[in-house]
């Protein structure tokens, strides 16, 4: 596969990057997102998937159709292996509704599964080439979490992390904070904005450049992107149905960047009928398919805060899928908009009738679906991307449900142990001497 700048001049010259470049470089020189010039044709190989074929295999598989021009078969194996410990679990709710759990991975979010991949992709990279490379990520939170815990023991790799002082849960900062070996911690006495401004200079600085080898791993990296598809691919082939019976995808989405990896599948081959873009009251995208304008707008605050974004980074990516055009993106996709009562009641309702604990992303999803199948008169199976698990959002679920779910044992863990951070004022002379002491 090769990439280009969702901004560069269809009749420029512009060279296309290999996806190395792309994992490497994160967002594009002109500011734009990587995007495939052209997606490949893997209908026969889908089709060849069956309801026992594993997740690792399956990767595997989809790795290697994907990237064998760039990485040799056992490289591919390492990485689908040691990416991949964890699996995603199909469970119906109902008899045309079932769960894709995406959330048995370290931090029990689906974001498990980009980071794996990307810091499995990145090793091999810089192994085979004896590089080292400094990863800088900034967070106000949870991502940082997915980030540290995948690179963490990856081999030609550093990780530093800046988060805001005192902004993030406890929980969280046990998480960024407790790993030790190669990821450390920088307690920014800031903003969030601080640590992403900070970040964004250190990448620009010319000296660190000459010193470091800088790396990000946002979200809006490929290399966490496309391996969001594998699990839409494996969620279909594990769906119980009638042959011929369609399957809807209903995604939770805030910065649409799993929505778009189930897109690239579909555009892969893998036979759903459409997406279900299911969103919180930062509502811009379904606004967008209902009106055909696209508003963005800052963010409100709301109980799916991991989907509380006013201008979604990846919608630059749906677009070009679409050609730019809203009538094609209403064809594949419908956007349904849900509000926190409702997601309460949605978690309540699902419990009382089912015994399973929804988180409050998932639980936008489930309505919905629901909505979507009153709406239509669909008749076939919609899958659901359970995208978080309900024991990250403990008050939330128990305040809706009346039952406190269980902290899953991976974080329960973290409480346990011994905090490590060095604090930084929100300056960029202040990290670049840090850097350089540290890491030059
Ligand atoms: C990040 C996140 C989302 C939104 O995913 P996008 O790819 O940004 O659309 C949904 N649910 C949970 C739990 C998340 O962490």
């Amino acid at each position: 596969m090769r990439f280009v700048s969702t901004r560069a001049d269809p009749a420029g010259q512009e060279s296309p990057v290999t996806f190395r470049q792309a994992v490497f470089t994160g967002l594009a020189p002109d500011g734009g997102l990587y995007v495939p010039i052209e997606q490949p044709e893997l209908s026969g190989l889908i089709g060849s998937f069956s309801r026992e074929t594993s997740f690792t295999e399956l990767a595997e598989r989809l790795t290697a159709a994907l990237f064998a021009d760039e990485l040799d078969p056992q490289a591919i194996r390492r990485v689908a292996c040691n990416a991949f410990f964890f699996q995603p679990a199909v469970r119906r709710l109902d008899r045309g509704l079932s769960l894709l759990e995406l959330f048995n991975g370290p931090t029990c979010a689906f974001k498990d599964f980009g980071a794996s991949f990307l810091a499995s992709v990145m090793e091999e990279f810089l192994l085979e080439e004896d590089r080292k490379a400094l990863i800088l990520v900034a967070t106000s939170g949870d991502t940082g979490g997915a980030v540290a815990r995948a690179f963490h023991r990856k081999r030609n790799i550093e990780v530093l992390i800046l988060y805001p002082t005192g902004r993030v849960s406890r929980l969280q900062e046990q998480q960024l904070t407790t790993l030790g070996d190669n990821v450390a911690a920088l307690e920014v006495r800031g903003s969030f904005d601080d640590c992403q401004r900070l970040a964004k200079e250190a990448f620009l600085d010319q000296e660190l450049r000459g010193a470091l080898n800088l790396s990000s791993a946002n979200s809006i990296n490929l290399g966490r992107l496309l391996p969001q598809a594998f699990y839409y691919i494996y969620g279909f082939c594990r769906l119980e149905r009638t042959p011929g019976e369609p399957v809807m995808v209903c995604v939770p989405s805030g910065n649409f960047g799993n929505l778009t990896a189930g897109v690239y599948a579909w555009q892969w081959g893998l036979p759903v009928a459409g997406f279900i873009a299911a969103t919180n009251i930062n509502d811009v995208v379904p606004e967008y398919l209902a009106t055909g304008v696209f508003r963005p707008r800052d963010s409100r605050k709301t109980i799916s805060n991991a989907m509380d974004v006013g201008n979604p980074s990846n919608f630059e990516r749906l677009l070009q899928v679409f050609h730019g055009e809203v009538e094609r993106m209403q064809a594949v996709i419908r956007g349904v908009r849900i509000r926190d009562q409702e997601t309460r009641k949605t978690i309540r309702k699902v419990h009382q009738e089912t015994g399973v604990l929804l988180d409050p992303h998932t639980a936008v999803g489930v309505l919905a679906s629901h909505r979507y199948r009153r709406a239509s008169g669909f008749s076939g199976q919609i899958l659901t991307l359970a995208t978080a698990h309900p024991g990250k959002f403990l008050d939330v679920v128990e305040q809706a449900a009346g039952v406190r779910p269980q902290l899953p044992p991976v974080l329960q863990e973290a409480l346990g142990k011994q905090k490590r951070s060095t604090e930084l004022e929100p300056r960029l002379e202040a990290l670049k001497t840090l850097l350089l002491g540290r890491y030059a």
